[in-house]
């Protein structure tokens, strides 16, 4: 059997950094599958296995402007390709609107056309965040006992994202219309595509700890564990009201996996991946995750860790403005690739926050 190309657009970063390991580990009777063309303009997650036999990787920022050069050459005969690199962090959204926007869809649309061009089949993960706010969250009461009112079904929920001047939505609004167009150009010129939307996928690798490896305020499981490990309050915004199905990166990337083993069933439609029995308030997040770390320590002390409350406004600056609720319904997933998640939420928390104090604790400064 010959092996099939893949090629991963932000094979560094988390997502990618896990997909980059379970493709090289994937074998068939024995022999392995697939061979990897990774870009990325970071390394630090994948450092092990630059020097893999089967990866081909190379250091580089690819826009609109170099896609054709930089990854046109490598399309002829490539089984799929993931278009995995973007901006998708909420504090940039609103800090670095145009820049997010650029990422998002000016980056990326070349790579969309180009794709459809040599009909290589492009996995891209959108988001969850393309519905939005829930139609729930805008009726009087807010009516969360009726699950038609929230839950998110690919083909069917609308995408209501609140007004332009909150920035926030600009990440959402540009991940819609390069879904749009890729969605168009599959109709109009036959690009063979998959469009994933991820629910908040945690696990070892993501992102980083401010003033350790970055700076800058990441999303939110790295925000709470920096402040679990520098005994810092943790910051809830808003009350931490908002609610997040939370799926572990192994159970999400075993539904990447699956999608390039059905290609017929993968082929040509949307996807949620999410775990939707480990939806939980950002407030019931810190605490359980208080809770798990006080474990992982073994220093009953945490479990009295400072929690600080915060205006989204004061937190992520003007123009912010939350998901108020996310729970997917996962039966397409369910029904074409036969995907289940295993890991529920403190097994998710713990897995995690395990990897962040082995190597972040108190021990190993940066
Ligand atoms: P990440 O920030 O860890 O990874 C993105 C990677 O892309 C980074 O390594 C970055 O250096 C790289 N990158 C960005 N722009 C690039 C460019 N122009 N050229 C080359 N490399 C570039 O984020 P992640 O969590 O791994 O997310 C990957 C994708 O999944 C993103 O498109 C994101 O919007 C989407 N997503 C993720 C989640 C989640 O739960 N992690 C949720 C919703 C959507
Ligand atoms: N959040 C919080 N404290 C933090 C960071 C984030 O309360 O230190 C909240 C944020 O307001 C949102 C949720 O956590 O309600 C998830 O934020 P994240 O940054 O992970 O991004 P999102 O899920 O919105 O893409």
């Amino acid at each position: 059997m010959s092996r099939k190309r893949v090629i991963v657009v932000g094979v560094g970063g988390f997502i990618g950094s896990h997909l980059l390991e379970r493709l090289l580990a994937a074998e068939v009777d024995g022999e392995p599958v697939y061979d990897v063309l990774g870009f990325d303009t970071s390394t630090s997650k994948i450092e092990g296995l630059l020097d893999h036999p089967r990866l081909k990787f190379t250091k580089t920022y690819v826009d609109a402007s170099n896609v054709e050069e930089v990854i046109g050459p490598h399309l002829d005969g490539c089984y799929a390709l993931f278009s995995l690199a973007a901006v998708c962090n909420p504090a940039e959204y609103v800090a670095n609107p145009v820049f997010t926007i650029e990422s998002n869809f000016i980056d990326s649309y070349k790579l969309v056309e180009l794709c459809a061009k040599k009909k290589v089949w492009m996995l891209h993960t959108s988001t969850c965040e393309v519905y939005g706010r829930t139609i729930a969250s805008y009726l009087d009461g807010n009516q969360y006992d009726d699950p038609e009112l929230y839950e998110q079904r690919e083909d069917q929920t609308p995408h209501l994202m609140g007004p332009t001047v909150n920035q926030r939505w600009c990440y959402a609004a540009a991940k819609a219309l390069l879904e749009r167009y890729i969605y168009a150009t599959h109709t109009d010129r036959g690009l063979p595509f998959t469009i994933i939307r991820p629910y908040n996928w945690f696990g070892p690798r993501m992102d980083y700890i401010p003033g350790r490896d970055g700076e800058g305020t990441p999303r939110v499981m790295a925000c709470f564990m920096k402040a679990l490990l520098d005994k810092e309050p943790i910051q809830l915004v808003d009350g931490g009201t908002a609610t997040r199905t939370v799926t572990y990166i192994d159970d999400s990337v075993d539904a990447l996996m699956r999608m390039l083993e059905r290609p017929e069933q993968a082929q040509n439609t949307f996807f949620n991946i999410g775990n939707r029995q480990s939806e939980v308030t950002m407030a019931e997040l810190a605490s359980t995750m208080v809770e798990i770390y006080a474990e992982i320590t073994g220093d009953p002390e945490v479990r009295n860790h400072p929690i600080r409350h915060v205006t989204g406004e004061e937190f992520y600056g003007p123009g912010y403005e939350d998901c108020d609720k996310r729970v997917p319904t996962v039966a397409r997933a369910e029904e074409l690739l036969d995907w289940h998640p295993n890991n529920d939420l403190r097994q998710t928390l713990r897995k995690t926050m395990v990897y962040f104090h082995e190597n972040y604790g108190a021990a190993k400064p940066a």
